[in-house]
């Protein structure tokens, strides 16, 4: 094409199939430094994903959303059934679409139905749709428990269950509530009601290097599945060499102590590192959290507070030493960070790791909220009693909404959440109800519970989850 000539294509848009981030053409990626106008095309091989650091490769066009009358989504091996009722396509649409299929959005599906609610629900998840517990992810490897076994039914399974319509594997991109269609990437749906069950991605925070981007964050099961199989790899070759695998955890909240006691029981050499004194700092005190620290130390955990990570490389590949093949060896190579920080006392510290994880908090899926102009804090903002955004035709819950200023970040409210939403949906008002979040931290070496303590008590301030999102409040912390 002549350089000097205006390209006649119109602009387009690409999705990020890891993270769903969308890169429009029209408006290009500042922050990387891709002008508005920057076709996809011309961004260069080795951009990243702003978001989740995937290359290119993981993106694909998204096909704009027909302005017209909206379309019957595409058929595929996703659907558990498919007619234009269900599908919730017809301009007479009466469907309930979900959008999400973690707890939350499965939990209102059921809360639907158990209401007796007998319309149309249509299930629109950017995973696999798979049922399982996720508070289990950070327990099951010492318990023995595969990646693969914490599957406890398939999407498809509870979708003709509970007679839902399932677009598994498609992400909600664009909300048009004058209109009330839904922008998928498997094509538009009408809704009469819409329930945003997006939930929250892993937080990643900046660290410098080629290294960073090799290391991992879990906050669901696939990439829990990633994540093991990584460690697997390592210790197939550790056990090998007749050593240990070096495992780095970056971050010492509830879900990174509950990983490094996991992994430590796994035969994991473990760091465990943190920039602040001790081990769940935003809801234990000093004197509790240094009991962690001493307990997940008797495992093998090697716990370093109040750090300052400098930068993440790549270590030169390591002599063979086993008789692994060199496939093999590649990937448990490819897994390797150098890691270098200060420690509290401000020596400066370098290892070598076979694998690291980045437990730094979740964020709450709001972008599609956000696009759509719905109020969006800390997350997706709705009212304290009826779970509806300031689009009385919308509704949210779980990780993803934020209550009384408080985001979602524990299972408990889930269930009740749903139960409210399918009350306002079916016209029998169950009001909601919050509830200060009791945690219970999975340590087999010293398991907690943590309460909310009575008003007035001395607070340290933080995160809750290890997001820094959530508020302050005190610990009581019970070892049981
Ligand atoms: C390791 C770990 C341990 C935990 N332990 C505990 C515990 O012990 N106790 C506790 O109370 N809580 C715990 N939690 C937190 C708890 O699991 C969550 O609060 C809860 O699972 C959130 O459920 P959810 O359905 O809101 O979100 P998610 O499970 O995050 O589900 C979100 C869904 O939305 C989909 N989605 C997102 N965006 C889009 C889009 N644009 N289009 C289509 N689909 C989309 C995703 O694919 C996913 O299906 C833990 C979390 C982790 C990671």
């Amino acid at each position: 094409m002549n350089p000097a000539a205006p390209d006649p294509r119109p602009l387009g848009r690409w999705l990020c199939e890891a993270c769903g981030l969308v890169y429009d053409e029209a408006r290009g990626d500042p922050d990387s430094g891709l002008a508005p106008g920057t076709r996809f095309e011309d961004i260069p091989e080795d951009w990243t994903c702003p978001v989740c650091g995937v290359g290119k490769a993981d993106f694909r066009p998204i096909e704009p959303p027909s302005a017209g009358a909206a379309r019957r989504p595409a058929s595929g091996p996703n659907r558990a059934s498919a007619d234009s009722r269900t599908a919730g396509t017809g301009p007479d649409s009466r469907a309930v679409i979900i959008v999400g299929a973690g707890l939350a959005g499965w939990s209102s599906a059921r809360a639907l139905r158990e209401a007796g609610y007998r319309g149309a629900i249509t299930l629109v998840t950017a995973c696999d749709a798979t049922v399982y517990a996720k508070p289990a992810l950070s327990v099951c490897g010492a318990r023995g428990v595969s990646p693969e076994a914490l599957a406890e039914q398939s999407g498809a399974q509870l979708a003709a269950e509970l007679d839902v319509t399932l677009l598994a594997r498609t992400w909600a991109i664009e909300l048009d509530r004058a209109h009330r269609r839904l922008f998928t990437t498997r094509g538009t749906l009408r809704y009469r009601q819409l329930i945003i069950a997006s939930g929250a991605r892993a937080r990643r925070i900046d660290l410098a290097g080629p290294g960073a981007s090799r290391l991992f964050s879990v906050n669901d099961r696939h990439s829990y599945v990633l994540f093991r199989a990584a460690f697997d790899r390592a210790a197939a070759h550790a056990r090998q060499a007749q050593c240990q695998v070096r495992l780095l955890i970056i971050g010492a909240g509830l879900v990174g102590c509950e990983f490094a006691n996991d992994f430590a029981g796994l035969g994991a050499q473990v760091t465990l590192l943190d920039s602040a004194p001790w081990p769940i700092s935003s809801r234990l005190d000093k004197v509790v959290g240094e009991r962690l620290r001493d307990a997940l130390a008797g495992q093998g955990v090697s716990f370093d507070g109040g750090v300052r990570l400098s930068h993440a490389g790549i270590p030169p590949a390591a002599a063979a030493g086993t008789e692994m093949g060199s496939e093999a060896l590649d990937a448990v190579q490819a897994a390797r960070v150098a890691l270098d920080w200060t420690s509290s006392c401000g020596t400066p510290r370098n290892q070598v790791f076979d694998l690291g994880l980045m437990a730094t908090g979740i964020e709450p899926e709001t972008r599609l909220a956000h696009r759509a102009g719905l109020p969006v804090g800390r997350a997706i903002q709705v009212d304290a009693h009826t779970l509806t955004t300031s689009d009385p035709r919308v509704f949210a819950l779980g990780d993803c909404a934020e209550i009384e200023g408080q985001p979602g970040c524990t299972i408990e409210p889930i269930h009740r959440q749903a139960r409210t939403i399918a009350g306002e949906i079916t016209g029998q008002r169950v009001p909601f109800e919050s509830r200060a979040p009791v945690w219970v931290v999975k340590t087999p070496c010293l398991p907690l519970v943590i309460r909310p303590a009575a008003p007035g008590a001395g607070a340290p301030s933080g995160a809750a989850c290890g997001t820094g999102q959530a508020p302050a409040e005190t610990a009581q912390a019970d070892a049981s």
